[in-house]
């Protein structure tokens, strides 16, 4: 807005002049300075203050120096006073002084100068005040002259405010600046479309007086079903879902599930398949399994042992259990009715975990009839789809629905909640009921119709999964029949006649209906399934949680069967027994090399519990960079644990095999893939505590896996582990400090650890401060002393190390964007480059503490020795390199023409002595800058 200026009494005056740029202006002017006490106001129009509260004037004016005017002493004066009132309205325009507060009086920087052809140029003063806070609705501002020559050219009147912007995918409004130069304004951001806050961490922004937005704290993630892109949720695409908005992308469907909408948060299972009230959606649909097999039983006295088979077809679930069904039947005509509590089942009759019961307490001459059923956390679910109970209720325009409350529910389940829709029609419309109980009619159905119905349960934790769907179609108007699917019962029947003496027993089998799908179907659909805290968010489980250890191990690892395995050849030792190469073939798959841990014999009862802790935690793993366990071996001897087998063993001891072979770009793949394996495994809660390259284990792809898993005994069982003085023991080098000074164990200290991996990998499995004590090594880094790149690293990899190894762990990158910055890597190889003839190894004081101290070498085949290079001892001898101090001065050119053509070990070499010229000039007190 333009400003109107009142002249009080008229001194000042109206003018036109020229700017610097000799370009017409307009001016106020007053230049009284002959006549003594000058008092002249001038006086803007009234300006609204609208949301400001801390306002801004800029003056720009030009002031005569005093000096250049003969005969004004006294009278003269070079300043002019600024003033404010504040007023809710416009007031009259007289000026009454005493109602104006000063702002400050100001003076000339410059004058006016006396140009080469006489004429006056205008010096211009810029000078910026700032009034408020200010609480009425508008103010004036006043010039008053003293008796100065002042022209005054510009008053700019403003106030600052942050600028809408979209951060962390939270909208923060246009906000005016606080009142106070130091006040934060605190401002809220709304969530935008699609995403909703994190839990107890709603996003705000701080704007600073300047107006600048500052101190991001919270966020806003996208809601599930949907992915941030940009500043933006989108909806996941068709055949992907994203259960929770705590995940971040939107995943593939897993198998045998599909869904066709977009924005999904979950998939919908194939027919046939379902989904356990506590599996997670990302999850496969699994099926109930197929009958047990070869059952067989054995009669004494009055007791029947059954002894069966597992089933060939787990339904893709590792939970299956047994139980058993026995029934008393006449001879003729055969009827049948249950046993009741008469008899007795030994361990027990249902939830049977191994393959074999004794049935006791039979009736002599008695004609019994036993049916083992296998059963999964899906067969319950199946046969709510399928029981005769619900349809007994199905009317012209209502259905009654009854179901089971599921096995292992999430907590009290206070709720369930139906949801149905007509199966054909095109828009699918859902509606919802309610019910306390497991059953409940839903009304005000179409006759004819078929419906898709959908149950889940609500407990403290929140809503679980929708079970299978069940279709149901109503009755007709006209008195209809309804349709029904009759459930059989996978079992195999014997007969046995009960009898103090043994009389022949007949056995058969009834064929086996599985709801009509092939063997086929189930190849590859071999999945290991675990139980999660809360519904959608997958968790690692601590097996130590689990009051039976052994109930730990079957809940995560399949058990295999001994008769499967193919023990090779040793490959390796283990803490509790050989590590072994050797072969699986599993019924109706493709026989796989597989590496078998073994646990030695003689243990004891906590070591077995010891060496099974490794599967249970394996087990709940399922990554590309994480070691996959195939299952575990624990009703036979000895006791396996089986691993899909690495070809190219740990990744410490491969890299030193192939000293110097592999291009930047191989080495920054490995460490992506070891990084996305740590992603992983953070975002499961899991925190590894003891990652190193010799951890990580390698295939013939050149894959790098993240192994050795275990609670605290991975760490006794590492070989760099020591005692430290806060208690356990430590792998000192690859440790973050404060997991060594407090054991303090957390992603960010794997954080850590990763950054010594890195380190590790691009100087092919170099130990991480070399020949230092673990005592020098944390000195070391207390001090605030860090690995220097190795030789060639390019130094973007270093400053990510550098970054690994902040000291503040909450400044260390999280494994998501070390995943991100490696990735980016890779797409731009240029960034990845090492400028030629420079060496990027910056001079670190750690070189002092931390590399062999070459100036105690007394030869050159001492130092060769050190650095493991002595076999090119003659080579350095018959070329005349006898002194360390001629080593010193070797150039690249020089190393190279000796005769060493292994590039890694020219590599090592040169970063030897590099090192070692550092040392010596270091020693020598020369301020040296490589
Ligand atoms: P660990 O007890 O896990 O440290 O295993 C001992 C050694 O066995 C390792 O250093 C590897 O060389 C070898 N090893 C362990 N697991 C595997 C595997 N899955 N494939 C190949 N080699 C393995």
């Amino acid at each position: 807005k333009t400003i109107i200026f009142y002249n009080q009494v008229w001194k000042w005056e109206e003018i036109s002049g020229l700017d610097e740029n000799y370009t017409p202006i307009r001016t106020y002017q007053v230049c009284q300075v002959m006549e003594p006490n000058q008092n002249n106001w001038l006086r803007t129009s009234w300006i609204e203050k609208g949301d400001a509260q801390r306002i801004f004037v800029e003056l720009k004016f030009t002031l005569r120096d005093c000096n250049s005017l003969p005969g004004v002493v006294g009278t003269c004066k070079e300043t002019f006073n600024l003033y404010y009132q504040e007023t809710d309205s416009e007031v009259g325009r007289n000026i009454r002084e005493n109602q104006y507060v000063k702002i400050d009086t100001i003076a000339a920087d410059e004058s006016f100068t006396q140009g080469d052809l006489g004429e006056r140029k205008m010096k211009l003063n810029t000078e910026v005040r700032i009034i408020g806070p200010l609480s009425r609705r508008g103010f004036y501002l006043a010039f008053q002259d003293v008796g100065a020559c002042i022209a005054l050219v510009s008053v700019k009147v403003y106030y600052k405010k942050c600028w809408s912007i979209i951060e962390n995918l939270a909208t923060f409004p246009d906000t005016v600046t606080g009142s106070e130069f130091s006040s934060l304004v605190e401002v809220e951001g709304m969530c935008v479309s699609d995403a909703e806050e994190e839990a107890d961490n709603s996003p705000k922004m701080h704007c600073s007086a300047e107006g600048e937005w500052l101190v991001p704290i919270g966020k806003c993630i996208c809601k599930a079903g949907f992915h941030q892109k940009g500043d933006a949720c989108e909806p996941c695409g068709r055949g992907f879902y994203k259960s929770s908005s705590q995940d971040l992308q939107c995943s593939r469907c897993p198998a045998h599930s599909y869904n066709d909408r977009e924005g999904s948060w979950r998939c919908d299972c194939e027919d046939g398949y379902y989904r356990g009230l506590s599996d997670p959606p990302s999850v496969a649909c699994t099926r109930p399994p197929s009958a047990p097999q070869n059952l067989v039983y054995n009669i004494n006295q009055t007791t029947v042992s059954l002894e069966w088979s597992p089933p060939a077809d787990t339904g893709g679930r590792n939970d299956v259990t047994y139980r058993i069904m026995c029934r008393r039947c006449s001879w003729e005509p055969e009827e049948c009715v249950p046993c009741g509590g008469n008899v007795g089942y030994s361990p027990q009759q249902a939830g049977l975990v191994d393959t074999y019961v004794s049935v006791v307490d039979l009736l002599a001459h008695a004609n019994y009839t036993f049916e083992v059923e296998a059963v999964n956390g899906v067969s319950d679910l199946s046969r709510t789809q399928s029981t005769t109970g619900p349809m007994e209720r199905v009317q012209q325009r209502s259905i009654q629905l009854s179901w089971q409350e599921p096995e292992q529910p999430n907590g009290v389940i206070t709720e369930y909640e139906i949801k149905y829709y007509e199966k054909d029609q095109k828009d699918r419309i859902y509606s919802t009921v309610k019910s306390r109980s497991t059953s409940a009619t839903v009304n005000n159905l179409k006759p004819s119709t078929a419906y898709v119905f959908q149950i889940r349960a609500f407990t403290a934790a929140g809503y679980g999964t929708y079970g299978p769907r069940l279709e149901v179609t109503t009755k007709e108007e006209a008195s209809g029949t309804s349709r029904t699917h009759a459930w059989i019962l996978a079992k195999q029947t014997i007969l046995p006649s009960a009898s103090a003496q043994s009389v022949d027993c007949v056995s058969t089998s009834l064929p086996v209906r599985h709801c009509g799908y092939s063997k086929a179907d189930q190849e590859g659909d071999e999945e290991l399934y675990f139980q999660f805290k809360f519904p959608g968010t997958k968790t690692y489980i601590d097996p130590e949680t689990y009051e039976d250890p052994n109930r730990a191990v079957h809940q995560f690892a399949k058990e295999l069967d001994a008769s499967c395995i193919k023990i090779e050849r040793v490959i390796g030792a283990g803490e509790f027994g050989e590590v072994c190469s050797g072969r699986m073939k599993l019924p109706g798959k493709r026989d796989m090399s597989v590496a078998i841990k073994t646990l030695k014999v003689g243990y004891s009862e906590k070591q077995r519990r010891d060496f099974l802790c490794e599967a249970s935690i394996m087990g709940q793993f399922d990554h590309p960079n994480v070691v996959h366990l195939e299952g575990v071996v624990t009703r036979g001897k000895p006791v396996m644990i089986v691993i899909e087998y690495m070809e190219n063993g740990s990744l410490d001891a491969f890299l030193r095999k192939h000293d110097g072979q592999f291009t930047v770009i191989q080495l920054v793949g490995m460490l992506r893939g070891i990084a996305a394996g740590m992603r992983y495994l953070s975002d499961m809660g899991y925190v590894h505590r003891d990652l190193a390259a010799r951890n990580v284990l390698v295939n013939s792809n050149l894959v790098c896996k993240v192994s050795d898993f275990g609670l605290s005994r991975v760490i006794d069982d590492d070989p760099e582990a020591v005692y430290t003085t806060t208690g356990g023991k430590i792998p000192v080098r690859w440790t973050a400090m404060e997991a060594i000074q407090y054991r303090k164990f957390t992603s960010a200290s794997d954080v850590w650890s990763y950054g010594i991996v890195m380190w590790e990998v691009m100087s092919y499995g170099e130990r991480p401060y070399w020949d230092m004590s673990n005592q020098d090594v944390i000195k070391a880094i207390e001090e605030g002393y860090r690995l220097p790149a190795p030789m060639d690293c390019p130094p973007g990899l270093h400053q990510l190390m550098l970054d690994c190894w902040q000291k503040d762990r909450a400044d260390r990158p999280k494994f998501d964007q070390i995943v991100g910055i490696l990735d980016k890597m890779i797409r731009n190889p240029n960034t990845l480059k090492t400028p030629v003839g420079t060496c990027t190894r910056p001079i670190s004081p750690l070189l002092d503490q931390s590399t062999p101290d070459f100036t105690t070498f007394r030869s050159v085949g001492e130092w060769l020795e050190a650095i493991k290079m002595e076999r090119y001892r003659d080579n350095f001898t018959a070329a005349g390199y006898s002194s360390l101090d001629s080593v010193a001065r070797m150039s690249i050119e020089d190393v190279m023409s000796l005769g060493i053509s292994l590039v890694g070990h020219q590599k090592k070499i040169m970063s030897s002595i590099q090192t070692m010229r550092a040392q010596m000039l270091h020693l020598h007190g020369t301020g040296i800058q490589v």
